[in-house]
């Protein structure tokens, strides 16, 4: 997470910056804290139920449940909804190692699709292609995970309706996608589970790990709050072989102070998103697009150029951090190569995995920092 900051003694724009997001809240998350210091009770308390539903109404779903980080919570929602072993999940290549993780810890296989260039999200064309070759291998295809990558909510309605077609389930993994909407409804609510982390970089932050499942189904809310917990029932009786996975009183009190302030981060980021794209548009530079139908959260502001690593070492010259989501697709990587098919192709997650770079985002960068960043791009990115 730090690698940009360490790189260089100078850099004076961070890519993020978790300092001013203490600096911002210090007087509030100190409360909080001294308040669950003070109360003696440090798991599984009021802190938790309270964000719990907070977070529940927030998104508009039914139930939500704290978990230990994000990855265990795409994790559990498979296991409640009941995936078993040998049954495959179709999921995008570019994401997070920890997408695919959970569908392995699961017992599942996973099956690599190809993503929209636009949207950086899954492609519904190459979600249908995996879905055909499952069946032409005799793969049990049961479940799609879609995640709204850098903040931008996949195409809802196109998955929603192969899901119907095929008899499917769905879960989002809205790690990068807190405050995210789609036809104006929060993402999070659209599958029949979703997974959110709560990592210190993340849009709702807190200061360790932390993670939540939301669904409105209640039957899997319930394996969830079982799973997380040893496999616990209400008589403290294991019914299921569960784990240990549970968001702590400290982090769920950080993590409400956080929560009141999430829309007008959200906006903030948008602000700057916008800056950006007035800024870079006309160049070579290839950059987001946001469709009138969504709320992008600007989790990252990613932009396209040819020649990567040259254009990040020159605005380093400049005293500009910047990060790279992702830069190897995950078929690419030692512990999942074996489950790429040749049959699907994933050539456009390759090529946009040679070119991504992050920009500096977070909701406290002032005007001037991101017109510098802009005019440095400008130049550097000149050919
Ligand atoms: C961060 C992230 C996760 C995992 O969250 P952790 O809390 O680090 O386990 C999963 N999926 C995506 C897309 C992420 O960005």
């Amino acid at each position: 997470m730090n690698d940009e900051r360490s790189a260089r003694r100078d850099v004076e724009i961070l890519q993020i910056d978790l300092r001013r997001a203490y600096t911002a809240y210090a007087r509030e998350l100190d409360t909080a804290v001294e308040r669950v210091m003070r109360s003696g009770w440090y798991l599984i308390g009021k802190e938790l139920q309270a964000f719990e539903q907070e977070w529940a109404e927030y998104l508009h779903v039914r139930e939500t449940i704290g978990v230990a980080n994000g990855t265990d919570a795409v994790e559990l929602c498979l296991r409640a909804l009941g995936l078993t072993e040998r049954q495959a999940v179709i999921v995008p290549s570019h994401t997070a190692a920890a997408t695919v993780t959970a569908v392995i810890r699961a017992g599942a296989t996973p099956v690599f699709c190809d993503l929209d260039e636009r949207s950086m999200t899954l492609d519904p064309v190459s979600v249908r292609r995996a879905i055909e070759v499952c069946q032409v291998r005799g793969f049990d295809c049961r479940a799609i995970i879609a995640v709204h990558l850098y903040g931008h909510p996949v195409a809802v309605d196109e998955i929603e309706s192969i899901v119907e077609t095929f008899g499917l389930v769905w879960v989002e993994d809205a790690a990068q996608a807190h405050g995210a909407s789609y036809n104006g409804r929060h993402v999070g609510g659209f599958g029949q589970a979703a997974a959110f982390s709560f990592y210190p970089t993340k849009n709702l932050a807190a200061c360790g790990d932390g993670g939540a499942v939301v669904t409105n189904d209640s039957e899997v809310a319930n394996r969830v709050r079982q799973l997380r917990q040893y496999g616990w029932n209400e008589e403290r009786l294991a019914q299921n072989v569960g784990q240990n996975s549970r968001l702590d009183e400290l982090q769920a009190a950080i993590l409400r102070v956080r929560l009141r302030s999430l829309d007008s981060e959200i906006a903030a980021r948008n602000r700057i998103a916008q800056k950006y794209i007035e800024q870079l548009s006309g160049s070579e530079i290839i950059l987001p697009e946001v469709p009138p139908n969504l709320v992008h959260a600007f989790h990252q502001f990613v932009i396209r150029v040819g020649d990567r690593e040259s254009v990040r070492a020159r605005l380093l010259e400049e005293g500009i951090a910047t990060a790279v989501h992702y830069p190897v697709p995950l078929h690419k990587q030692p512990a999942f190569a074996k489950y790429a098919l040749p049959e699907i192709s994933l050539s456009r997650t390759e090529q946009v995995a040679r070119e991504v770079i992050s920009l500096p985002m977070h909701p406290w960068l002032t005007e001037t920092e991101v017109s510098r960043v802009c005019q440095a791009c400008l130049r550097v990115c000149k050919f």
